[in-house]
């Protein structure tokens, strides 16, 4: 490899951006670290700063700008502070960009994930709520530009190593059906009675993976399975009938493709980020990730089981979205944005996570999207609904 690459990494302090970090300091001379980004945990930002030596750091409040300038200055490193949603967008489409992961969570990542798309990167792409909420318009991008989406959810990353290479849809592959695994999450074996007195430190604490808190809930609701349902049906041109979840509770196979001639086809390997990240990073080249090789031995078996969307209906709201496709997805999102937030702080039961997003998705109907404008108004919509909804339940 002729130069390093030069790497943004949005979301820099959470669980993916750690992880990506991870695998980069394991390839000095492949990788350069070029901007790093934070919402909170700046002093943690900070050392990451120290440690990587990126040429910016892009944070949200002002004040949390002016204390990296004074702590850069004092170091001695010339890093420098950008601020906001074009702070963001500026660091994901800067010219010495070769590649960004974008790991923002939620639609905050929607601005800066399309900027980098737009100026035709190389985007590793773990924001999946971006995608799910702006689809068709997402792909068009992606499509009208030269930039390369790799998917970093490890589901969406095994299906990409067991499809055909250049596969932008399944159609005309020979393809039955995308088996799409979930581990069913913490609640797997809890019966509905019991789930409606779980608690978010219990949510939290995910079986299999350790991640951020919003995605732990949406594992513990299945509503990640139902966002990852959709992020499917867009990253390879499937149908959602064409997509089955099933319930693996040892996260060990990553996903599945289903071949008409009988063959199914899996990825496998220990449920660790590093994998999907060092593999994007690298694709289509193969660099080590830090995590140890799969012991089957160890493991010993791989069950299965279908999912029960009765206790988890977070799942079937998200197929229904993706159905009907529009706006439903982004107003899903949104309202689950919101709902989730409310049960991290205690305002509503873990059960009450689904009502709200049927209430705001039965309250607003789907409309076409033909520009970004449709989506975030959409967005917009379902959030305040989803307020309204809350502030009832705490009247
Ligand atoms: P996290 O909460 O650990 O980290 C989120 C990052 O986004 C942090 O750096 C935070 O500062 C930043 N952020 C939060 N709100 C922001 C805002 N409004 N503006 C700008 N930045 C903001 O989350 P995570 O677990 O790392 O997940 C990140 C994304 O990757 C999510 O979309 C998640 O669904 C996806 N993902 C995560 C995993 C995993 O194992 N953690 C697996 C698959 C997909
Ligand atoms: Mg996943």
């Amino acid at each position: 490899m002729s130069r390093t690459l030069q790497v943004t990494i949005l979301g820099a302090t959470g669980s993916i951006g750690l992880s990506t970090l991870d695998v980069i300091a394991r390839h000095p001379e492949r990788y350069g670290v070029f901007a790093l980004t934070g919402f909170s945990r700046i002093r943690e930002l900070f050392q990451l700063c120290l440690i990587h030596r990126p040429q910016y750091a892009v944070v949200a409040e002002e004040a949390d700008a002016r204390f990296l300038r004074t702590e850069f200055a004092n170091a001695g490193l010339k890093t420098q502070v950008l601020l906001g949603r074009s702070g963001l967008c500026d660091v994901a489409a800067h010219p010495d960009v070769d590649v960004v992961m974008a790991a923002i969570v939620g639609a905050a990542g929607l601005h800066p994930t399309l900027s980098a798309i737009q100026a035709n990167k190389r985007v590793l792409l773990a924001n999946k709520e971006a995608l799910v909420m702006s689809g068709a318009l997402f792909m068009q991008a992606l499509h009208a530009s030269s930039a390369e989406l790799l998917p970093i959810d490890s589901e969406h990353n095994a299906i990409f190593q067991c499809l055909p290479p250049k596969s932008e849809t399944i159609a005309g592959k020979g393809i039955r059906r995308i088996l799409l695994t979930a581990s069913g999450g913490p609640f797997r074996k809890f019966a509905m009675s019991q789930l409606a007195d779980v608690t978010p430190e219990q949510a939290c604490a995910h079986p299999n993976w350790s991640m951020g808190r919003k995605i732990s809930v949406d594992s513990a609701s299945m509503m990640n399975k139902g966002l990852e349902l959709i992020e499917a049906c867009w990253l390879f041109g499937a149908r959602s009938d064409q997509v089955e979840v099933i319930i693996h509770p040892q996260s060990v196979i990553h996903s599945m493709v289903d071949y008409v001639d009988g063959s199914v086809l899996a990825q496998l390997g220990n449920p660790d980020m590093r994998t999907p990240i060092a593999h994007a990073l690298a694709w289509p080249e193969r660099i080590e990730s830090g995590v140890s090789a799969l012991d089957l031995l160890r493991i010993g078996c791989l069950d299965f089981e279908s999912p029960d969307e009765q206790r988890f209906p977070c799942l079937r709201l998200a197929r229904q979205a993706a159905v009907t496709c529009g706006t439903a997805p982004a107003m899903l999102n949104a309202a689950n944005e919101i709902a989730v937030a409310a049960f991290l702080n205690r305002r509503i039961r873990f059960t009450e996570i689904a009502d709200v997003i049927e209430h705001v998705l039965e309250r607003e109907a789907s409309i076409p999207t033909t520009c970004l404008d449709d989506v975030l108004t959409a967005d917009e919509r379902a959030r305040a609904l989803a307020e309204s909804w809350l502030n009832n339940y705490d009247r």
